[in-house]
Order: C-alpha cells, then structure tokens, then sequence
C-alpha cells in the first residue's frame, strides 16, 4: 500500500516569522499519526527554522528547487548537500513555474534529481502539460516524455522511492482543478511509462500526486482515484485551517 503524500508548495509566500507562525498553529492537529505524508515545501529562507520547528513530529520539510553540483561557482543556487545539512528531506524539482519563467528542462530536471537521490533527499518531480498542449490532444505525450527524460538513468529502486507531482499546467492558480477521472486517467498513464520504463514494483510503489487548485472541498474525491497517491497543492497549503483540512479528511 502506498501512503498517501500532502505536499504544501509555499512558492515565493512567507516570511520566517509567518512560517513559523504557521507551524504552531499545524502542530496540535497534525503532530500526531496521520494517515497521509504531510509535506511543507517552503521558501530556502525558512527551511532551517522550519526543519528545527517540526522536529520531534512527523511533518517534513521540503525545499523547492535545488542545484545538481555539490559546490562551485555558482551565484545564488543552492547545493543538495546544503538542504541536507538543514533537516530537508524532499525537494521539488522542474515545477512548471521554473520551466516557464527559469528556463528549467528535461534535462536539468534529470541532473537534479539524480543529485536529489544521491544525498538522500527524496524529489517530487513534477509533469504536465499546458492547455495548449491539451487541446492538441498531446498530454500523454508530454507527460510520457518528461518522465522518461526526468528519470532518465535512475535505478528501479530510486523511482519506486521517489515521487511524481501530475500538475496540468492549466490548473496550476487558475481554480479550474481537473476532473477526478482526467486526473486519474494520466496518473495511470504515467504509472504504465513507469512500469515499461522500471519495472512492476517500481510502478507499483512510487507515489503519484495531482496538483493543480486543489482545495479542501475537491481533495476527496481526487484521493479516492486508485492511482492518485495524494497531491501538491499551492494556493490552499498557504493557510493552516484549510491545510489542516487537506491533511486531515
Ligand atoms: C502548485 O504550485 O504546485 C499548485 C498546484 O498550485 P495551486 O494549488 O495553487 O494550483
């Protein structure tokens, strides 16, 4: 059985102070066992006060872009061993924000994750396709190509434990969510890539989420599709009464 995963994606939004804010107010409801993964994927700023916040209960923290290189001459990125030694343990990596606006591709989406992988952060790789894309009837395939390219190299064992973020771009902010059916449809889709990609039991265990304006009262029903394995969610992660909500259903 794979444990669903809640993943909040911050974007640019908090400060240290609101994030830890935040977090005081989510600790009494979610500190306990809950049945989904709840994931915060903060801002770089935040992540070390998070990290220290959280630990002791059973809420990670997430970061959401990394660079593939250890060290170096690299002004402004950030290095998989500097997360690490933060407390991070997930990372989002090739969010369709930083393909549009930073010239992030399928490429230097496989470098990070392999970088991810290698120092123990697990990846949320996201996938999806633009409407335009959808209107011309070419989801599956790009949604085909951007796991095969972004997991390109990786062992069965490093896909089954790592996850997938299905996040048509269309719905990403917009307040149109896809329906529960095209949601699952596609995560089947990129599940049968995985399976003739790696395998079976890699298909069987990684974790696919759907992203895209998901909000307390559409949660549900996206999370009872069988291969729906949880979700990203931007916008409603930002307030902690409806991420309670999303986490705790
Ligand atoms: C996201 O940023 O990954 C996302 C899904 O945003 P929203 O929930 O606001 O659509």
């Amino acid at each position: 059985m794979r444990q669903p995963i809640i993943a909040g994606n911050w974007k640019m939004h908090k400060t240290v102070a609101e994030a830890l804010a935040f977090v005081e107010a989510i600790k009494p409801e979610l500190a306990g066992a809950t049945a989904a993964e709840t994931v915060i994927c903060a801002p770089f700023t935040a992540l070390a006060s998070l990290a220290e916040a959280v630990k002791g209960t059973p809420i990670r923290i997430g970061a959401q872009d990394l660079f593939w290189e250890e060290q170096g001459a690299y002004t402004g990125e950030i290095s998989p061993l500097m997360l690490k030694e933060l407390g991070v343990s997930y990372v989002i990596v090739g969010h369709s924000e930083r393909r549009q606006y930073f010239a992030e591709t399928d490429e230097t989406v496989n470098k990070k994750v392999k970088a991810a992988l290698k120092h123990g952060l697990v990846p949320i790789v996201c996938v999806g396709e633009t409407l335009e894309q959808r209107e011309a009837g070419e989801t599956f395939q790009v949604v085909e190509q951007q796991t095969r390219l972004g997991l390109a190299g990786l062992t069965a064992e490093q896909v089954a434990g790592l996850v997938i973020a299905y996040e048509p771009v269309w719905a990403i902010g917009t307040g149109r969510t896809a329906t529960d059916a095209d949601a699952e449809e596609v995560i089947a889709y990129i599940r049968g890539v995985v399976n003739d990609l790696f395998g079976a039991e890699a298909a069987e265990r990684v974790r696919i989420q759907y992203g895209g304006s998901v909000k307390p009262d559409n949660i549900a029903g996206l999370l009872a599709q069988p291969n729906i394995d949880g979700a990203l969610v931007g916008g409603a992660s930002l307030d902690p009464v409806s991420f309670i909500a999303l986490v705790r259903r």
